[in-house]
C-alpha cells in the first residue's frame, strides 16, 4: 500500500550540519547493554533499525576515556584502535542501508565511580551523585577538577572524535545531560566553582561550548556535531535574563551544535514507564527549544503513532522524531509507515524491560520484540522468517506465549490452530492490563491478534477448554502447550525460603482478584513477587475504596521496579492513594482479623488489623495438560512454552513462545558467541 499522504512530512530529508538525514526518524542514543565485547551483536542490533528505515542510528553512551567507567553497568568505549574496529562494524552496517551513524561521546564524571579502571571520579565541585542510591553510587566520592583536568577532558573528547571519524561515524554527540559531567557543570547545585567555569549561567555553559568546538575542530567540520542536553532542572530554575535557565542556556548555545537532542534529567523521567506517564511527556520541558535556535531539534516521547509524530513537527516542537524504545519494539516502524502498514507496527508498551536490561548489565531485552539482541547471535530477524513450515500445529493457550508462538509458526508457513478456554485471547493480560496504568500493555495482545487475523493459515478457537483427549483427537503434527502458571497462597519463611499456604479465611491470590473478588477491607497485599503486580493490585483495591496496607520483605515497594524505573512512581502513587507501606516484613500468620508480621532481619513480631489478605508471591507452572499428553506423544511433537514452562514476566513468556516456534521441527542451534577485538599490543593473540 502507498503511504498515507498525511505522513509525507515524516519522510522529508533534514540537513544536520554537513550531513543529510534521509527522513525524520532518528534513533537517538540509548543503552543497549552491548559493549565493545560484543561488537557483532551490537552492529546487527543497530543494522536492523537502519534496515527498518531509521535515518540515523546511534550508539549508546560511549566513554571517551577510562576515567568514565560505568561498570558494572555496560557501556561502550572509544579508547583505542580496537574500539575503532568494533564501532566500524556498526557504522558500515548503518551505511549499507542508507542511514547515518551517530556516536554519543560521553564522560560520566561523578556518576561513574570507575569501579574497574580505579580512576578517581571527576566532578566540577566534589558533589556526589545520588548518594542515596548506593547500588548506583558507591562509597567513592569525586575529586574536584582543576584547570588541567578540564583541559584533559576537552582533549579526550577531541581524541575520541578523531577515532569516531575513523570508525565511520557521521554525527558526533557531546553529552551534557542526565547528570553526566558536562551537565554537572550546567547545574548550580553540582557546580560551585568560582573560576571561569562556574557561577553565572554563561560560565557554567562554557565547558559544553568548548567540548562542541573541540569535537568540531578535531574532525575539521566533516562530521556533524550534536548536543544532547537535559533541560528539566534548568527549566525549573529562574533566570534574570530569560524565562528560565534552560532558555538562557539554549540561547547561549543556539549556533554551537548542528543538532539539539533535548531530553529530561533522570532515567525515571526521561525513560518513564507507561504505567504512570503518557506518550509525549517531555513536551512541556523541551517545547521552547525550536523558538530559540535555527538548528534542527530531536526529542523523544515514546512516539508510536504517526499522527502524534506529524503533530510534533507541524506544531514546531521537533524537527526529527527521536525513538529509543519504539525503535527497539519495532525496528521497522518507519518502513511500516512508509509502506502504508501502520496497523503492523509493534508498538512499545512502555514496560521498560529494555532499560532493566542495562541495569541488569545484559543485552537489551524487549517484551514486544523477542528478536531484540538476537539478530546476530541466533540469526533472528524481526520481520523475516524461514518459510519452511508445512505441518499442522495446535497451540493451546492464547496468552502472550501462545499468541507469539502461533504468530511465529504461522509466519513460518505452518497451518496453525490457536485455542483458549476463555472467550477472549490474551491470557494474563486480559485482566492485568485492566489494572491501574497497565492498559498499554494490552498492545502485546492487540498486535499479535491483529496479525494472526490477517493470516489465511490460522484458525482461532476461543472458548475451547481442551483436555488431553481433545488434543489427541485434533490430530495435529505438533502441539504447543502454553497454558500459563498459577499464583499460590504460600508464605515466605525465615531466610526467604518458601513455606506452605496460608490457611485462613479470606486469603486470596491474583487469580481471585482477576475473577472479580473484592476482598473485605481493610486488606493487606503481601508482595514477595516484587515486580509490578503486587503494587498494581494494591492500587486497584485502593481505587475500589478499600483501606490497603502493602507489605513486602524488600526494602521498597515493587522491589524489582527499580530496574524498570517504576519504583519511585509506585511510591508516589501509594502516597497519593493513601496506601500504607510496610517494608522489610513478611507475613507469618493470619486469623481473619489480625495479620502477624515479622521483621525480616530481627524477627521482631508485629501485628496489624486486616480482614483479608492478597498474596502475590510464588507461582506454579500449569503443565497438567502437558504431563497428560507426554504419556503417549513423542517428545519432538510436544512443546511446552511460556509460563507453563517456567513462570516469569511477560517478556519471558513472549521470548519463550517465539523460541519454541523458531525451533519447532528442527534442531535447536547453539547461539553464536561474540568476541571483542584485541586491544593494541595483543593483536597477535587474535
Ligand atoms: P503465558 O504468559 O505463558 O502466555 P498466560 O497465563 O498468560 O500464560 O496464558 C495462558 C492461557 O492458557 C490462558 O488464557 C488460559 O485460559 C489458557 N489455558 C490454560 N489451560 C487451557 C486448556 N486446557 N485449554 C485451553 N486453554 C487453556
Ligand atoms: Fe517498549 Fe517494553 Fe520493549 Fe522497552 S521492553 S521497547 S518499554 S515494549
Amino acid at each position: 500500500m502507498p503511504r498515507d499522504p498525511r505522513y509525507d512530512i515524516l519522510f522529508q530529508p533534514v540537513q544536520i550540519g554537513p550531513k543529510t538525514a534521509r527522513n525524520r526518524f532518528f534513533q537517538v542514543p540509548h543503552a543497549s547493554g552491548m559493549t565493545n565485547a560484543a561488537p557483532h551483536v551490537r552492529a546487527a542490533f543497530r543494522e536492523t533499525k537502519a534496515e527498518g528505515g531509521w535515518a540515523v542510528v546511534s550508539t549508546g553512551a560511549c566513554s571517551v576515556h577510562p576515567s568514565s567507567d560505568d561498570s558494572p553497568f555496560p557501556c561502550a568505549t572509544l579508547w583505542d584502535t580496537a574500539d575503532v574496529r568494533a564501532h566500524a562494524l556498526m557504522t558500515e552496517a548503518a551505511h549499507r542501508h542508507g542511514a547515518l551513524a551517530a556516536v554519543e561521546l560521553w564522560h560520566g564524571g561523578a556518576v561513574t565511580v570507575n569501579r574497574t579502571t580505579r580512576h578517581a571520579p571527576l566532578s566540577p565541585s566534589g558533589v556526589a551523585w545520588m548518594p542515596g542510591h548506593p547500588g548506583f553510587m558507591s562509597s567513592a566520592r569525586p575529586k574536584v577538577m582543576d584547570a588541567g583536568d578540564i583541559r584533559d577532558l576537552i582533549r579526550w573528547h577531541a581524541e575520541a572524535a578523531v577515532r569516531a571519524e575513523q570508525a565511520g561515524f557521521d554525527i558526533l554527540y557531546v553529552y551534557s545531560g542526565m547528570g553526566y559531567l558536562p551537565h554537572q557543570f550546567l547545574l548550580s547545585e553540582t557546580n560551585r566553582r568560582t573560576d571561569a567555569y562556574g557561577g553565572s549561567v554563561r560560565n557554567r555553559v562554557r565547558l559544553t561550548e568548548e567540548l562542541i568546538d573541540a569535537v568540531r575542530e578535531a574532525t575539521g567540520g566533516r562530521c556533524a556535531v550534536a548536543l544532547r542536553i537535559s533541560l528539566q532542572e534548568l527549566r525549573a530554575k529562574l533566570s534574570d535574563v530569560a524565562p528560565s535557565e534552560a532558555h538562557e542556556v539554549i540561547s547561549l548555545l543556539r549556533d554551537a551544535p548542528d543538532l539539539f537532542d533535548v531530553k529530561m534529567d533522570t532515567s525515571a523521567s526521561d525513560c518513564a514507564a507507561s504505567r504512570y506517564t503518557p506518550e509525549g511527556s517531555h513536551e512541556p520541558v523541551v517545547d521552547f527549544v525550536k523558538s530559540l535556535t535555527d538548528k534542527p531539534v530531536v526529542g523523544v516521547g515514546r512516539f508510536t503513532s504517526p499522527d502524534t509524530m506529524v503533530s510534533m513537527i507541524r506544531r514546531g516542537v521537533l524537527d526529527l522524531i527521536g525513538g529509543a524504545r519504539p525503535s527497539i519494539a519495532d525496528p521497522f516502524l518507519p518502513r511500516k509507515i512508509e509502506e502504508g502498514r501502520v496497523e503492523d507496527i509493534r508498538e512499545c508498551i512502555g514496560c521498560n524491560l529494555c532499560i532493566s536490561s542495562w541495569h541488569d548489565g545484559v543485552w537489551v531485552r524487549c517484551t514486544q520484540n523477542p528478536t531484540a539482541g538476537e539478530e546476530w547471535r541466533r540469526g533472528w530477524h524481526p520481520e523475516v522468517l524461514r518459510k519452511d513450515g508445512t505441518g499442522r500445529v495446535l497451540v493451546v493457550g492464547g496468552g502472550p506465549a501462545g499468541l507469539e508462538a502461533a504468530l511465529t509458526l504461522a509466519r513460518r508457513g505452518h497451518e496453525v490452530a490457536l485455542a483458549d478456554r476463555a472467550r477472549d485471547f490474551g491470557g494474563r493480560l486480559r485482566w492485568e492490563s485492566a489494572l491501574p496504568g497497565l492498559n498499554q500493555w494490552f498492545r502485546v495482545v492487540d498486535y499479535r491478534l491483529g496479525q494472526l487475523r490477517k493470516l489465511p493459515n490460522v484458525a482461532l478457537y476461543p472458548e475451547s477448554d481442551l483436555s488431553a483427549a481433545d488434543v489427541r483427537d485434533f490430530g495435529a503434527d505438533h502441539v504447543v502447550v502454553a497454558t500459563g502458571a498459577r499464583w499460590l497462597p504460600h508464605l515466605l519463611g525465615a531466610g526467604e525460603l518458601p513455606t506452605g499456604p496460608l490457611l485462613a479465611p479470606r486469603v486470596y491470590t491474583p487469580q481471585d482478584i482477576a475473577a472479580g473478588v473484592l476482598p473485605e477491607g481493610p486488606v493487606a497485599v503481601f508482595d514477595y513477587d516484587s515486580y509490578y503486580l503486587g503494587s498494581a493490585i494494591a492500587e486497584h483495591l485502593a481505587l475500589k475504596g478499600l483501606a490497603v496496607t502493602y507489605v513486602t520483605p524488600a526494602g521498597a515497594a515493587a522491589g524489582w521496579g527499580i530496574m524498570t524505573n517504576e519504583q519511585p512512581l509506585v511510591h508516589q502513587s501509594f502516597a497519593a492513594k493513601g496506601i500504607a507501606l510496610r517494608t522489610l516484613e513478611r507475613v507469618t500468620g493470619f486469623d481473619g482479623a489480625e495479620l502477624r508480621l515479622a521483621q525480616v532481619f530481627s524477627g521482631e513480631e508485629r501485628r496489624i488489623e486486616a480482614r483479608s489478605v492478597v498474596i502475590v508471591g510464588a507461582r506454579e507452572s500449569g503443565s497438567a495438560l502437558f504431563e497428560a499428553l507426554r504419556e503417549d506423544m513423542p517428545p519432538d511433537r510436544l512443546h511446552l512454552t511460556g509460563d507453563a514452562l517456567a513462570p516469569g514476566a511477560i517478556v519471558h513468556a513472549v521470548y519463550s513462545g517465539h523460541r519454541t516456534a523458531r525451533e519447532l521441527g528442527g534442531q535447536a542451534a547453539l547461539p553464536r558467541r561474540d568476541a571483542p577485538f584485541a586491544p593494541p599490543g595483543l593483536e597477535a593473540a587474535e
